[in-house]
């Protein structure tokens, strides 16, 4: 696939166009736009062009393989790097220089890949790093009650350290952290991986539950087909240049699409 095979624009697309299965269409509001970001490692250009939008009550999915910049663009969202050429509009606003630390303070959540949960801290004390930026401190008990609802393992094991925890609990964890902020946007970096198939089919639920309460939600992941079947709309990135979007029914029924990503 090439950049100019790119068959869907999405930034014009009517919102009847991103119906998937169960998946909420969101209401048309642009919570997140990226236009011809370019990020650079030094001298590597590892994002060349990448522009796409995501509205609010949307789970829109970023797919693509090893290395094609799908955490260099969930980091340039989230102020860890910052475009050298092209601009991030989260929420209204211009946050292309903002850093980290203020854009979640301003409503992104991130669950990063590889989870990076704090491995002696219990899960309780995990939960609570993740609230430390909430200003209203007071309604905590209702924040940990949802995330207990979404992830009952997790009240069980709420007093064990987090890095005695499997790997899927663990995971639950990493999203019940994002969640306690209470975020606009929530960005998943690879909720699936290393997951064994009954887990993921059991994370990707709890996400479009997530969705369905009203979250916004940008996947990225490798696993195609389940983030297909989640999401309301899709893109395509190969190295560092988005080749493909649509609606994800789109997506999952492009020869392209399916014979590069859906072993197809
Ligand atoms: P994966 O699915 O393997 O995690 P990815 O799509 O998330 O891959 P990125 O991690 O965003 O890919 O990497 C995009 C490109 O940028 C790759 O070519 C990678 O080698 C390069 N890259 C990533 N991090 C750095 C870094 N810290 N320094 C230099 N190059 C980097």
């Amino acid at each position: 696939m090439t950049a100019e095979d790119t068959p869907v624009g999405m930034t014009n697309a009517p919102p009847e166009a991103a119906k998937a299965a169960g998946a909420n269409d969101g209401d048309g509001r642009v919570v997140l736009r990226l236009t011809d970001v370019h990020t650079y490692y030094g001298h590597i250009h590892a994002l060349q062009g990448v522009s796409l939008e995501v509205r609010d009550g949307e789970i829109v999915t970023l797919l693509g393989s090893n290395g094609a910049g799908k955490t260099t663009t969930l980091k340039t969202i989230h102020g860890l790097l910052h475009p050298r050429e092209g601009t991030v509009e989260f929420d209204g606003a211009d946050v292309s220089r903002v850093p980290a630390h203020e854009l979640v303070r301003r409503g992104v959540g991130q669950s990063p890949e590889g989870r990076r949960i704090f491995s002696r801290m219990t899960v309780m004390e995990n939960l609570q790093m993740g609230a430390y930026t909430r200003r209203d401190r007071g309604n905590l008990n209702a924040d940990y009650d949802r995330v207990f609802e979404l992830f009952p393992r997790l009240l069980e094991r709420r007093l064990q350290p987090a890095g005695t925890l499997s790997g899927g609990e663990q995971q639950m964890l990493a999203i019940g952290r994002a969640l306690m902020p209470r975020p606009k946007l929530l960005l998943l970096d690879e909720p699936s991986m290393g997951l064994a198939p009954i887990l993921v089919e059991q994370i990707f639920s709890i996400i479009g539950d997530i969705n369905r309460q009203g979250m916004t939600i940008l996947l990225v992941e490798q696993n195609a087909l389940m983030a297909l079947k989640t999401a309301a709309r899709g893109y395509v990135l190969q190295t560092g240049r988005i080749v493909r979007s649509g609606s994800a029914s789109q997506l999952l029924n492009d020869p392209e699409v399916r014979k590069a990503y859906l072993g197809a």
